[in-house]
């Protein structure tokens, strides 16, 4: 068996693990049922693939976008790895191959759409290729509670049953109400082995700001930023159609994105978003899974997003590529009436309400942080750290915000009255 550092260098090309990386793959790599909680960026892939390669038999890799396969896919092979998927977008050679690799017992890693596992051929599949272990990428979108729930993932824990295979599970969204999901669904309630950890990202920038002609305040954060690649998110559809337009004429290059458009202009934009320098995206939340940019400069909410995981999840998309990046988040009293409503007009079940406001309250609680913003955040996902001095309110302590008082207790009177 080859030694995990060794495949390190010599598959992936990488000089040394990333935080958290070498107990996670050891733990996978001993068969133990594991769970993996790192930011995105982390580094996660690697986790599953380098044990797989190290152990017996077929690690099974669940992924629910088709573009994410694909890019490990191709990553894997051209570093000479036998790795193939089963998805809905092969042509019949590409699957043929796939059938053969398994065949000549040569595939180590099988990635596949939960979709494919409704299939019953897929458990005989499965158990002919030698399935060792199962690697669920993304594994948040198991949670019902979430706006990624993906109903197929249900059925990985059956699978798992049905194998007799350890499991290793990994996501970037770490509340403890998704986490109790994961372990109930995929790991049939026994706690696997967990690793949660580094959720700061230190080069990003915090900031928050009472809304005060968002508009203006938004395009003045694009011109301080101007050329360099970002994405403004937008509560509404129509919002991002007009400040994109706003921002065309204030001379950038920018486009909208949200979920009422075609298939092909999301595709078409997403790719421009990918290969050009300094494209402004003005986007829905639509806008996001599937987006690996390294060097997005920049994100700024023109809304209050609808929670602190969200807000997580969206300035995260900046700054991946480890060199300072900036973000802004625009709140006021319309937006947190508008949050309010549509959890309470939403048709989830009413304890989930009560989660949702939970996370809405948190995000609030951030937005009128009085001390260093990244702690208020960290301490939310069970980090403790020391006050970071790379946020708006370490570099401006708030005495010397006198002007937001009146709007600070404008807002407090909502919150209070969402509680009742
Ligand atoms: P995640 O799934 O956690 O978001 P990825 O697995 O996509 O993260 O990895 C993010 C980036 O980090 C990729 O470009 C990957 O090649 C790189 N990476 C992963 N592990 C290492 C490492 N040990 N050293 C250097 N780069 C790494
Ligand atoms: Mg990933
Ligand atoms: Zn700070």
């Amino acid at each position: 068996m080859p030694a995990p550092e060794d495949l390190l260098h010599r598959i992936f090309g990488f000089k040394s693990f990333r935080p958290g990386q070498e107990e996670i793959v050891a733990s996978v790599l001993a068969g133990a049922d594991t769970l993996a909680i790192m930011p995105t960026g982390g580094g996660k892939s690697l986790c599953f693939q380098l044990p797989a390669l190290c152990r017996e038999g077929v690690t099974l890799v669940i992924s629910p976008l088709i573009a994410l396969m694909r890019d490990q896919v191709r990553a894997l092979r051209e570093a000479g790895v036998e790795a193939g998927a089963l998805t809905s977008g092969n042509t019949d050679e590409e699957t043929e191959a796939v059938f053969q690799a398994i065949d000549d017992g040569r595939l180590k890693l099988l990635y596949m759409a939960p979709e494919r596992l409704a299939s019953t051929a897929t458990l005989g599949l499965l158990r002919r290729a030698g399935c060792s272990l199962i690697a669920v990428d993304e594994a948040h979108c198991v949670s019902q509670w979430g706006h990624d729930f993906r109903p197929d993932y249900l059925r990985i824990g059956e699978l798992k049953q049905a194998l007799g295979v350890p499991l290793a599970a990994f996501t970037a969204t770490a509340d403890a109400e998704t986490r109790a999901e994961i372990v109930t669904r995929l790991f049939a309630g026994t706690p696997p082995r967990s690793f949660l950890r580094g959720f700061d990202r230190p080069n990003i920038h915090l900031a928050f700001a009472a809304k005060d002609g968002p508009r203006a305040q938004i395009l003045n954060f694009a011109a301080a930023r101007k050329g360099q690649s970002g994405i403004v998110y937008c509560a509404t559809r129509s919002k991002t159609e007009s400040l994109a337009a706003a921002l065309r004429d204030a001379g950038h290059a920018a486009v909208h994105y949200h979920g009422g458009m075609e298939a092909d202009d999301r595709r078409q934009t997403e790719f421009r978003f990918q290969q050009e320098d300094g494209l402004i995206v003005a986007a829905t939340i639509a806008f996001g899974m599937g987006i690996d940019k390294p060097d997005i400069r920049w994100v700024a909410h023109a809304d209050l997003p609808k929670s602190i995981e969200s807000y997580y999840q969206e300035i995260g998309r900046a700054g991946r590529d480890g060199a300072p990046a900036e973000t802004l988040t625009l709140y006021g009293a319309d937006d947190i009436r508008l949050r309010r409503s549509q959890i309470d007009e939403g048709l989830a079940p009413i304890e989930r309400k009560a989660a949702d406001h939970a996370r809405l309250n948190a995000l609030l609680g951030l937005a009128e942080a009085q001390g260093c913003r990244r702690q208020v955040l960290l301490r939310y996902f069970g980090e403790d750290p020391e006050p970071c001095g790379h946020c708006d309110l370490c570099e401006t302590p708030p005495e010397l915000f006198d002007a937001t008082e009146a709007v600070r207790k404008a807002l407090s009177a909502i919150l209070r009255t969402g509680e009742s």
